[in-house]
C-alpha cells in the first residue's frame, strides 16, 4: 500500500516520472491534468467547463477538481494505493485530500517534490509545445502557469514539510537518473517493493 504525491512546477517532469513510478510500485498514476485533457477532448460537461481555465493557464475551480479526485480515489484500483500527479495544487485541495484520507483511514507515505530551475522549465515547455502542440504550452500561457504555481502551489510544500513527508528531488538530468533518485529517496523512507 503506497500513497504518493508528486508536486512540482509545470515542466518539472511530473507526468513522465509519475508513469514510471506507478509502474514500479504497481499503483495507478492519477493525473488531474490528463483527466481534464481527456474530458476536453471528448467535450464532456466537465471538459467544457474546464477548458477556458486551462487555455488561460489558470487552475480549474477546486469544487470541480475535488469532486473529480474524490470519485477517482473511490475506484477499486486506488484502494491498493496511488500516485497523485498535479493534485493537490491549492490549500482547498490539501484540505479535501486530508478529508478523503481520514474518511478511508488512510495516510500519505511520501510527497515527492520535483525541482527544476525556471530557465530549464521554460526550455522544456517550449520543446513540448513543438512536439505535442498542447494548447496551454504557448509562451504567455506558460508564463502564467509558472506564476500560478509559485503563488498557489509552491507554498503548499511547507505544509507537507511540517508533516515530515517531503522528499526533495533534483529534476535535472536524464529521465532514468531522476527516476533512480526518486526510488532511492523512497527506499530510504522505508518504501520498498515486496516489503
Ligand atoms: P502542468 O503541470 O504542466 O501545468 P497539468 O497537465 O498537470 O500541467 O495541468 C494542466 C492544467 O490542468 C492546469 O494548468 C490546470 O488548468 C488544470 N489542472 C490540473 N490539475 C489541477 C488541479 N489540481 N487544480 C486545478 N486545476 C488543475
Amino acid at each position: 500500500m503506497t500513497r504518493l504525491l508528486l508536486i512540482g512546477p509545470p515542466g518539472a517532469g511530473k507526468g513522465t516520472q509519475a508513469v514510471l513510478l506507478a509502474a514500479h510500485f504497481g499503483i495507478p498514476a492519477i493525473s488531474t491534468g490528463d483527466i481534464f485533457r481527456s474530458n476536453v477532448k471528448n467535450e464532456t460537461p466537465l471538459g467544457v467547463e474546464a477548458k477556458g481555465y486551462m487555455d488561460r493557464g489558470e487552475y480549474v475551480p477546486s469544487t470541480l477538481t475535488n469532486a473529480l479526485i474524490r470519485d477517482r480515489l473511490s475506484q477499486p484500483d486506488a484502494k491498493r494505493g496511488f500516485l497523485l500527479d498535479g493534485y493537490p495544487r491549492t490549500a482547498d485541495q490539501v484540505a479535501e485530500l486530508d478529508k478523503i484520507l481520514v474518511e478511508s483511514s488512510a495516510r500519505l507515505d511520501v510527497v515527492v517534490q520535483l525541482r527544476a530551475d525556471n530557465k530549464e522549465l521554460v526550455r522544456r515547455l517550449a520543446h513540448r509545445a513543438e512536439v505535442e502542440g498542447r494548447g496551454d504550452d504557448t509562451p504567455d500561457v506558460i508564463a502564467r502557469r509558472l506564476d500560478v504555481y509559485d503563488e498557489q502551489t509552491a507554498p503548499l510544500i511547507d505544509i507537507y514539510v511540517s508533516r515530515g513527508l517531503v522528499a526533495m528531488i533534483d529534476g535535472l538530468g536524464e529521465i532514468e537518473l531522476v527516476t533512480k533518485r526518486i526510488i532511492e529517496a523512497l527506499n530510504a523512507r522505508g518504501l520498498e517493493l515486496d516489503a
